[in-house]
């Protein structure tokens, strides 16, 4: 699979109930908690519209239909946002639930978007490149002529099984139909820097997840809870599932910057374990180098189950890869303190009610992969507004700090080459994308255990998380007179 894909698969999801059920089961608690009107809160829970289109290929020589879909959870804000995943398994049912999520995750880091998914039922892994670009760009101009697709409607991203190279494809698709629209760039996002992307939107819904494990960290209570010491992730021994995108990001800033022990990495040809802590640069490495596989790997203890491996005792349990994975069939055999949602819906319903009672803390993924659509947002104005992040201003910014550290010197104290080197710099486009990222993560994390801390019936963080978004939507929608 393509690294840069922006999730990973390992593991088949439980078949307890279906990922929209589960997602609608949490709304239906996390609506107990708020006074709203029912009727509101129904309409707000269910998805606004769904297209499903079925369309021709011509694969050497062989014609070849496929079917996809686009789901619009909710429209309260334009354009609607979510990823386009591309996998075996998607269903109709697969991308409602995702669409859920994405109105839900972008009302909780205030991202002025609605909720969208789409999916396309095919391996990619099965077609060459060239078959690849025909079927996404056939697909992209089915949702084009539908109006799927458009900087102000709808605005697709990457997602499982799909990554910068088919967002250029999308771009570029939807440029050729739609020469007239001055905004045409910003019709999709994880496009290639070199194609009207982001500095930093590939790495960050692993940032993201690193910025809110760490805000978890700065509370003592909040930490105390997950029976963990410390205010730090430094030392923590962590297991991840995953190596996509998501899973690569977020264990190698966790080894490389926070000092995590990365023990335990799963994909889906198996796993490996090593209490002392793992490279993770060189098990990514291996894993390019040997199909997108992980068997094999010359360190630590090698399980051919990967499963087994969720199940191994450590303290920040990170599932990166499908929904369902850990499941009413594994959830009371876990023995992480922490669990950490990089993908989608990897704890079901069922496996939280277990989780809850045996003390296990979940930071839920409509926070904490909230990270992609946040820097995908960056790229969206940045888009409409035809000019990169700190263009105007870097330079700027430097000159005045080299004057400051000029009078500084003037008035006869020393400041160390270092520093100098630091302050003296204006911003770039990369800082400012990881400053406003982290500013995000941040804020939407203390919104969330307030929330948790002051309501005796908000029973989890995911709960609280939830609560908060239907709130938002549904203020957003009574604001524009729509009320039963
Ligand atoms: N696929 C990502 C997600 O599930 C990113 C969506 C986006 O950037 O619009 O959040």
């Amino acid at each position: 699979m393509d690294s840069n894909n922006e999730m990973d698969m390992t593991v088949p999801p439980d078949k307890e109930m279906s990922f929209l059920e589960s997602v609608n089961l949490t709304f239906d608690m996390a609506l107990t908690t708020l006074d709203i009107p029912e009727g509101m809160g129904q309409y707000i829970k269910n998805v606004n519209n769904v297209y499903q289109v079925r369309f021709p290929v011509k694969i050497n020589g062989v014609v070849e239909t496929f079917i996809g879909w686009r789901a619009v959870h909710s429209d309260h804000r334009l354009p609607a946002k979510g990823g386009i995943r591309f996998s075996q398994m998607v269903n109709q049912d697969e991308v409602e639930a995702l669409a859920a999520l994405m109105s839900y995750k972008c009302a909780l880091v205030d991202i002025p978007f609605g909720g969208s998914k789409g999916g396309l039922l095919i391996d990619p892994k099965q077609y060459e490149r060239e078959s690849m670009e025909k079927i996404t760009r056939r697909f992209a101009f089915e949702l084009i002529q539908k109006d799927y697709i458009g900087s102000g409607i709808n605005v697709p991203a990457p997602d499982m099984g799909t990554g910068q190279r088919e967002m250029s494809w999308i771009a570029s698709t939807y440029m050729a139909h739609r020469p007239n629209d001055i905004n045409h760039l910003a019709c999709v996002t994880g496009k290639p820097v070199s194609a009207g992307g982001i500095q930093g939107r590939v790495e960050a819904t692993g940032r993201g997840v690193v910025f809110g494990i760490r805000e978890f960290f700065r509370y003592p209570e909040d930490v105390k809870l997950a029976k963990m010491e410390g205010n730090s992730i430094e030392g923590k021994e962590v297991i991840i599932q995953g190596l996509g995108n998501v899973g690569y990001y977020t264990a190698k800033i966790l080894d490389e910057e926070d000092g995590a022990k990365i023990t335990g990495i799963l994909e889906w040809d198996g796993a490996v374990y090593d209490k002392n802590g793992l490279n993770v640069e060189e098990v990514f490495q291996y894993k390019i180098e040997n199909g997108g596989g992980i068997k094999g790997y010359p360190k630590g203890k090698f399980t051919e189950n990967s499963a087994e491996l969720l199940e191994e005792e450590c303290d920040i349990l990170i599932p990166a890869a499908i929904e369902g994975v850990i499941n009413q069939s594994n959830a009371g055999r876990i023995r992480a303190k922490l669990i950490a949602e990089a993908a989608n819906g990897p704890v079901t319903f069922k496996a939280e009610t277990i989780l809850n009672e045996m003390g296990v803390v979940i930071i839920p993924d409509v926070y904490l992969n909230a990270g992609g659509v946040t820097v995908s947002y960056f790229e969206w104005i940045k888009n409409l507004s035809h000019i990169r992040f700190g263009r105007m201003n870097k330079r700027y910014e430097e000159n005045q700090n080299n004057l400051l550290i000029k009078a500084i010197e003037q008035s006869g104290t020393k400041v160390p080459q270092e520093l100098i080197a630091q302050i003296g710099q204006g911003p770039a486009e990369i800082d400012l994308v990881r400053s406003g990222l982290d500013d995000t993560m941040r804020i939407a994390f203390q919104g969330i255990r307030e929330r948790f801390w002051s309501n005796e019936k908000v029973g989890s963080y995911r709960i609280a998380a939830m609560a908060i978004s239907i709130e938002k939507i549904y203020n957003s929608y009574r604001l524009m007179g729509i009320y039963p």
